[in-house]
């Protein structure tokens, strides 16, 4: 993304892509759109999640691709479920069986539908979406690992989401040697992770996380969830990176809008309800230096002359006043700098929109 805050010089790019990180409470499942409406859904919740529901809310009426990134519950638990009610043309899995039952009625629902084309995921992979956008994947490579700390989850279908300059990174529940596999292959940078297998101590090691350089990191994770996660070591090398941290449990469903150019990110809940949810317990806090939002009885709207250097709470640009993507900050994500070197000194940077 820094390329494009410096200005994007490629083709001009039809439209956004939008990326839902879906909040299933604990497990993954996240919605992928073009401009010219591909959809693809990566993972499908847990077996008790509202999929359904979600889908529906978030306006999906067809699917063209559904991959699951590996057999665990809480990504397939109701893979069948979507796969009955929006048929993909392509179906995608990392090619292990597992013993559960959810999966085996998922296979089912999978071939019961000539429909559906079944294809294993495997490095080389490459799903060409609208022009300027492509979902490849990148591992499992042609051996699987064996002998892991979790077969299953080292062999997630990890996949890589690329418009325009903009980079996103979907690793499933892969593990050390997963990541260890991608820094091998140069993975190289990344501007978004959805951070692999809800933010366990067994993933996010330093030395990927050095190398991807994500400037957004989403955790899909349920409160109170019984695994611990996300891991206090995990969460202070994601902390180290400097990336925005956003999870699912505190935020509800993160939504990532990119231009090609940059990358945008909307959550679901206010500020208030993540507060009233969730302590602040071990989260690193990139806004505390900010002043704090204007109260709602006189709050300035970034087209105001009380508002020269908009900038939101959830993003590293800061804008000028009447900038059209500055307008579409909401009220409640709004802060206002008085002067540029103010933005800056607070480590946000000028936004490529508009360059101020
Ligand atoms: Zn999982
Ligand atoms: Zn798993």
């Amino acid at each position: 993304m820094f390329a494009a805050l410096l200005g994007f010089v490629g083709a001009a790019l039809a439209g956004e892509v939008r990326v839902d990180v879906i909040d299933v409470g604990q497990g993954d499942a996240i919605l992928i759109r073009t401009p010219a409406n591909k959809t693809i859904l990566i993972d499908a919740g847990d077996r008790g999640s509202n999929m359904l529901a979600q889908l529906a809310k978030l306006g999906v009426d067809h699917l063209d691709l559904a991959i699951a990134s590996h057999p665990h519950a809480d990504h397939v638990g109701q893979m069948a479920a979507v796969v009955n009610a929006f048929p993909p043309k392509v179906y995608v899995d990392n090619g292990m069986p597992h013993t559960t039952q959810t999966y085996e009625d998922l296979m089912r629902a999978v071939e019961a539908n000539p429909a559906i084309g079944y294809r294993e995921g495997k490095r080389g992979t490459v799903f060409n979406l609208d022009d300027g956008a492509k979902l490849e994947v990148l591992l499992p490579g042609d051996t699987r690992f064996s002998n892991t700390r979790s077969d299953l989850n080292s062999n997630s279908v990890v996949t890589r989401l690329t418009h325009g300059d903009d980079c996103f990174l979907f690793p499933g529940d892969g593990e050390e040697p997963t990541e260890r596999a991608l820094l091998d292959m140069d993975v190289g940078e990344c501007d978004v992770l959805k951070v692999a297998h809800h933010g366990s101590n067994h993933s996010s090691v330093s030395a990927f996380l050095s190398a991807l350089k994500p400037s957004i990191a989403v955790i899909s994770v349920g409160i109170g969830n019984r695994y611990g996660h996300p891991g206090e070591e995990a969460m202070s090398r994601l902390g180290a990176t400097g990336a925005t941290i956003y999870r699912t449990d505190r935020d509800g469903t993160v939504s990532l809008f990119s231009t090609g150019g940059g990358i945008r990110v909307e959550t679901e809940k206010s500020e208030g309800e993540q507060a009233a949810n969730v302590p602040a317990a071990g989260m690193p806090e990139p806004e505390k230096a900010l002043p704090a939002a204007p109260e709602a009885a006189n709050t300035p709207t970034a087209q105001d002359e009380a508002c020269p250097f908009p900038a939101s709470k959830k993003s590293e640009v800061f804008h000028e006043a009447g900038c059209g993507n500055a307008a579409k900050i909401s009220s409640g994500n709004l802060v206002c700098f008085p002067s540029k070197e103010e933005a800056e000194k607070s480590g946000k940077h000028s936004a490529g929109c508009c360059h101020p």
